[in-house]
């Protein structure tokens, strides 16, 4: 089991992460990234650009994919026209009820589902325990909602029993967690409040509350707004995708476990547009792509779970929503936390922009009413389908949607690379080495380029090396103190390779190369060495 602390500890030392103002005691879910952090995270949503954006062939269908497909990008503003959060829902849905109590000062959340107060503390641990008598319902229906709070794969459905009236997973137990809703406490209780987790902002300097805005809680309704921009302005046909990266802002109440859950993040979404015929098979070529691009990128087996959705939990407009989640080591053991979800969101969002704000309680779907009887939220009233070409069908399109959160998956590469291995030191004895096994692309230096010895012309070869690298990639100079402990820093940064000028170099014109994981070295000519490590990064 690797441990959280040992992790934000290297993180601070070697400069990949640290607290928002920090010189002034910090801010609760704010995070900066580091010399080292800022080229991980970089490179990661590089990685992410080229491959699902810029990267993407659209003459040739991927393997799996139902057809060939085109992709763009978009970047637009982080606050909004106010009617785009009223249209998309987040002005009236997107917001928890809190409460706390007097004497224990603890803060408590209305858990819709759970149809009870919880313990913000708990809220990514999704631990309860609760009564039959409370739910009063079968078994069945219990196991569905715990299997959606605990966020368990299907197999792990058999852990849930029913004992002493209380339903258990495992050993788990954080009753005190959990109030009822006739909790005696709930007299020390102040009034349930409601909170919106957008960020509120203001136009001008006499605004008033009409010119209340929004900081963006998530990159996506940009990408609605502009869908018939990019149709008029480029040649794309459906089925086609839009790509945004970009920061969002929710007002976490309780932010907490590193960057895990922050209050201004960066996100990648993608929303692909396609006809609702061939919904289904995009939103099933969409939910395993991407979770092959964490595999590709370093993350492994175990530690990475695909969890589909239960009927039960999805959203009304939705067929179909699968998390793609990481066994983060400050998570108990066999859970799992959230990187990116998958959503079916079949053409609730453009339609919603069209007509105004749909209600969730009608089928199909009508706008909604205020209590005037006047559509509550208005809509832009522009005609945001899409006429096919070849066939003249006008249909309004479906929408296919990876969300990943650009920290989320940093944080996930960061622990994931965390190993602890034995390798020898200068003198040949075996010595615990801490090393950070990130892929080539992620990793923050590619390479570092050494002099063995700060004499003898060496520094000036390893300059020169230097120099031409740095044309192509992120390297390293250092000729400081002794070789071995040059590289063990290295070795926590992350950086794979490293580059050694030694006696030989000087008459036979070769290098040595270290491989940072195998601790492999081999010899490589000089004038070889770029194209070398150029392919051995790209790989
Ligand atoms: P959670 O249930 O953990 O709050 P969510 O389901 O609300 O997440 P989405 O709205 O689907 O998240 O956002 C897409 C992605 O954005 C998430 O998978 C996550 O990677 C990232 N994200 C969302 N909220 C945060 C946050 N507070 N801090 C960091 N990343 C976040």
């Amino acid at each position: 089991m690797k441990s959280m602390d040992k992790i934000v500890s290297l993180c601070k030392r070697r400069g990949f992460l640290f607290q928002s103002s920090e010189i002034y005691g910090g801010i609760q879910g704010f995070w900066d990234y580091g010399p080292l952090g800022v080229e991980l995270k970089r490179n990661l949503k590089d990685a992410w650009w080229h491959d699902m954006i810029s990267g993407h062939n659209e003459l040739v269908a991927p393997a799996a994919a139902p057809g060939p497909f085109e992709m763009v990008g978009l970047d637009c503003t982080i606050i909004m026209h106010p009617q785009v959060w009223k249209c998309s829902g987040h002005y009236d849905l997107f917001h928890d009820h809190m409460v706390d109590c007097r004497e224990t000062k603890k803060r408590y959340r209305f858990d819709q589902v759970r149809g009870r107060w919880v313990d913000y503390a708990d809220r990514d641990q999704k631990i309860f325990v609760t009564t039959m008598a409370d739910i009063e319902t079968e078994l069945d229906e219990v196991r569905r909602r715990a299997m959606k709070f605990f966020k368990l794969r299907n197999k792990d459905a058999d852990k849930l029993s029913i004992a002493n009236e209380s339903l258990t997973i495992d050993k788990l137990d954080s009753t005190q967690n959990v109030l009822a809703p006739d909790a005696k406490t709930l007299d020390t209780l102040t009034e349930p409040r409601e909170f919106n987790l957008m960020f509120k902002t203001t136009l001008g300097a006499l605004g008033g509350e009409d010119d209340t805005t929004f900081l963006r809680p998530e990159t996506a309704q940009g990408i609605f707004v502009n869908f018939k921009n990019v149709l008029d302005s480029s040649r794309v046909r459906i089925p086609f995708g839009i790509g945004q990266v970009g920061k969002s802002f929710r007002n976490e109440i309780t932010p907490r476990n590193f960057t895990f859950r922050s209050r201004e993040f960066e996100q990648m979404e993608i929303e692909f547009f396609c006809h609702p015929d061939e919904s289904q098979a995009w939103y099933r070529y969409w939910r395993d792509r991407r979770l092959a691009w964490y595999t590709q990128l370093g993350l492994s087996g175990e530690s990475l779970i695909m969890r589909e959705h239960h009927q039960e939990e999805l959203a009304h407009y939705s067929v179909g929503t699968a998390d793609i989640e990481y066994a983060f080591p400050f998570l108990p053991e066999g859970e799992y936390g959230e990187l990116e979800g998958i959503a079916h969101r079949g053409d609730f969002d453009l339609r919603s922009h069209m007509e105004g704000k749909l209600n969730p309680a009608t089928q199909p779907m009508e706008v909604e009413l205020g209590e005037d009887g006047k559509p509550k939220h208005r809509g832009s009233g522009r005609d945001l389908s899409y006429r096919d070409e070849v066939t003249n069908n006008k249909f309004v399109p479906h929408v296919v949607e990876p969300s990943a959160g650009a920290d989320r998956g940093a944080l996930a590469f960061l622990c994931e690379a965390y190993t602890e291995d034995e390798a020898p030191d200068e003198k040949g004895n075996m010595q615990t080495r801490t090393v950070m096994k990130l892929h080539p692309r992620l990793a923050p230096i590619k390479a570092a380029v050494f002099p063995l010895v700060k004499k003898d012309g060496m520094p000036e070869v390893a300059q020169e090396i230097y120099g031409e690298l740095k044309q192509h990639m992120n390297v390293f100079y250092d000729e400081k103190g002794a070789v071995g402990r040059r590289y063990r820093r290295q070795d926590e940064a992350g950086t794979p390779f490293c580059i050694t000028v030694d006696t030989e170099s000087l008459s036979d014109k070769t290098v040595t190369i270290r491989d940072r994981d195998s601790l492999k070295q081999w010899r490589v000519k000089i004038d070889e060495v770029v194209s070398d490590l150029r392919t051995r990064v790209n790989a």
